[in-house]
């Protein structure tokens, strides 16, 4: 990855943040929530509980208190009024409980709301108001004082108490009115913070779902896409595609994953690549080494040795895709190399010295030897050594017949592998090179006369046969010339048979240098010898026939060694070895019967030959 790419690799990272970075992050949002929540309501409760709720009891007893008292000033009053009207003692009894009553009420009714500014005065004045009516009332009618009951001042003494008793009646329902006041007061303060409490929370809560409700989304956006994308890229890449294409824009652990799917798949790739190319390598070797048992099978059948000497410089050439293979052949007698075959026709022909450069130094000591650029070394010992040439020696048991010469284009590796096929197909193709010259010396051997070096009759046969076809078919003249040395047996008598051999041996010679190129000359059998005439007419057979017995007259005019000839052509001759040949014969027959040391063709009549005859006689 380039330095641009990771910078921005990291900006992105720091811009989406850990998946659990964003899961803490919600996590905390809601837990804040939740406090804060708590908080209020705790706060609230509280207040109430511990500030308001006091107070609002406190009024309640405080206001229960002075209904107390007003009672037990009620039942002050009435036990006097009986006590007055009726002077019994016993309606004192409620005068006294109401006395005790109002002293208790009292005092409970100033513990709960004399602490009360706005209730301290009503309160005072109450108190004045019920002393004032025991003073100056409730007190004359216990002293006996009061007015007798049916006489008008007690008609005035009752009044006054009814005076008092209202103010008693009138304060402590200012007080009682004051102190419900203030309880409603309280229970309204309370009301209201338990509302601003519940708002609060009601606020706070929404604020928490809305922030939680958009953190979901955000982690949603950012699991569900990329991980829908990822299962998408697993799929594909089970399919064998590697193209992974990986989220950017998600949470450094998918991003992490996504990284680690996208090494698996470069894994994944290079191992098919690596596998693919062990496979390619595998198919080549053998593809390889089915052309060389191909090569092999071609060869082990054939025993002409220019056939495999291509099959196996063209096989050589696929294996190493050389552009230039040459096969040189060991000449034992010569103790040197000659090229037999070279792909592209070069330096064929030419000969080598054992040991001289690499491929001397192959067939000298029998291994492969590899050319650098600066030097020679062994195949195979260097590997990583890159190769101009390369020299394989072709063995056969023990014997190199020759070598393989393999040239490079660039100087180049050579493979293990390779080595081990190019040293596989030099095996065969020693043998098979071995065997095809075997079969070709014996069979020079077997269609070459020992003494004369000339072709024998067995490849006259041969050569007769096709050459007949050939001028039978596209109508080309042949010729044949039939000789014979003239009373050999006699020279053989007078010279014994060791100079009749030089005589025949000089005879074979002779011919080979006065014919063409594409005649051939033959050693009949004993001191008969015979001239294939390709592309000649009987005429110019006839020249060449009589070119020969003249140089030979020349040559052994010494021995006095002189020769007859016989000369036929196809077709008047007829176009079959046997019809040629025994045209050819009966002419030479007749040149016996002319004299000797002279030509006779088939086309010269027979009263013709025997001028001849009696010409060479004359001139014998
Ligand atoms: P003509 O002129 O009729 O041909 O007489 P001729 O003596 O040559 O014929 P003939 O067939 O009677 O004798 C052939 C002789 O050639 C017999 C044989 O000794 C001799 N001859 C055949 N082959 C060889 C050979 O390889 N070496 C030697 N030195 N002589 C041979
Ligand atoms: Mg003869
Ligand atoms: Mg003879």
């Amino acid at each position: 990855m380039s330095g641009e790419g990771s910078a921005s690799h990291e900006s992105r990272a720091a811009a989406a943040g850990s998946l659990a970075g964003r899961l803490a992050r919600a996590f905390h949002v809601v837990l804040a929530g939740i406090g804060v929540t708590a908080l209020i309501t705790l706060t609230v409760f509280g207040f109430v509980a511990y500030a308001v709720r006091p107070r609002v009891q406190r009024y309640v007893r405080g206001a229960i208190a002075v209904r107390t008292t007003l009672n037990g000033m009620i039942d002050q009053e009435t036990g006097i009024r009986g006590y007055l009207l009726t002077g019994q003692s016993k309606f004192l009894q409620p005068y006294r409980s109401g006395v005790q009553a109002v002293a208790a009420a009292n005092d409970t009714a100033v513990r709960e709301l004399g602490g009360q500014h706005a209730l301290a005065r009503p309160l005072v004045e109450m108190r004045v108001a019920q002393q004032t009516w025991t003073d100056r009332w409730a007190t004359v009618a216990l002293n006996g004082q009061a007015p007798a009951p049916g006489l008008p001042p007690f008609e005035n003494y009752v009044d006054q108490g009814k005076a008092l008793f209202d103010r008693v009646r009138s304060t402590t329902a200012t007080v009682l009115a004051r102190a419900d006041a203030d309880r409603d007061h309280a229970l309204q303060e309370e009301g209201t913070v338990l509302a601003v409490g519940v708002a609060l929370d009601a606020l706070v809560l929404a604020l928490v779902s809305i922030l939680a409700t958009r953190q979901f989304r955000r982690l949603r956006r950012a699991v569900v896409q990329p991980v829908n994308a990822m299962i998408d890229t697993v799929a594909r890449l089970g399919e064998g595609d590697f193209d992974v294409d990986v989220p950017i824009d998600a949470p450094e652990e998918l991003r992490r994953i996504g990284d680690g799917l996208v090494a698996t798949a470069a894994a994944l790739e290079a191992a098919q690549d690596r596998e693919q190319a062990r496979q390619d390598e595998l198919e080549q070797q053998s593809e390889k080494l089915t052309r060389i048992l191909a090569m092999s099978r071609e060869i082990a059948g054939s025993l002409n040795l220019r056939y495999v000497l291509q099959a196996v410089s063209a096989s050589a050439a696929s294996v190493g895709e050389y552009p230039r293979v040459r096969v040189w052949i060991v000449d034992d007698k010569a103790a040197a190399l000659r090229a037999a075959h070279c792909s592209d026709g070069s330096r064929v022909g030419e000969t080598l010295e054992l040991g001289r450069g690499v491929v001397g130094e192959a067939a000298k000591y029998g291994r492969a030897v590899g050319e650098t650029e600066t030097g020679t070394l062994h195949a195979g010992a260097d590997g990583a050594a890159a190769l101009v040439r390369l020299a394989l020696p072709m063995v056969v048991g023990a014997r190199v017949v020759g070598v393989l010469e393999c040239e490079n284009a660039s100087p180049a590796v050579l493979e293990r592998d390779d080595l081990d096929v190019l040293e596989t197909l030099s095996s065969h193709a020693a043998t098979a090179i071995e065997a095809a010259r075997l079969h070709s010396e014996t069979t020079e051997l077997t269609q070459t006369d020992a003494l004369t070096r000339l072709s024998n009759r067995r490849r006259l046969d041969d050569d007769l046969v096709t050459e007949c076809y050939r001028s039978q078919r596209y109508g080309r003249p042949l010729a044949v010339i039939m000789l014979d040395v003239d009373h050999f047996k006699r020279f053989n008598d007078t010279h014994g048979h060791q100079r009749g051999d030089e005589v025949l041996e000089e005879l074979g010679k002779l011919l080979t240098g006065v014919i063409r190129a594409s005649d051939t000359a033959y050693r009949y059998g004993g001191e008969e010898f015979t001239v294939l005439c390709r592309e000649a007419t009987l005429d110019g057979a006839a020249g060449l026939a009589e070119r020969l017995r003249a140089r030979l007259e020349q040559r052994m005019a010494a021995d006095n060694v002189t020769a007859s000839f016989g000369v036929a052509a196809a077709p008047a001759d007829g176009t079959e070895p046997a019809t040629l040949v025994g045209a050819a014969d009966r002419a030479l027959y007749a040149a016996k019967r002319g004299g000797r040391n002279r030509v006779v063709t088939s086309a010269m009549p027979l009263d013709v030959r025997d001028e001849t005859d009696a010409d060479s006689s004359a001139q014998a």
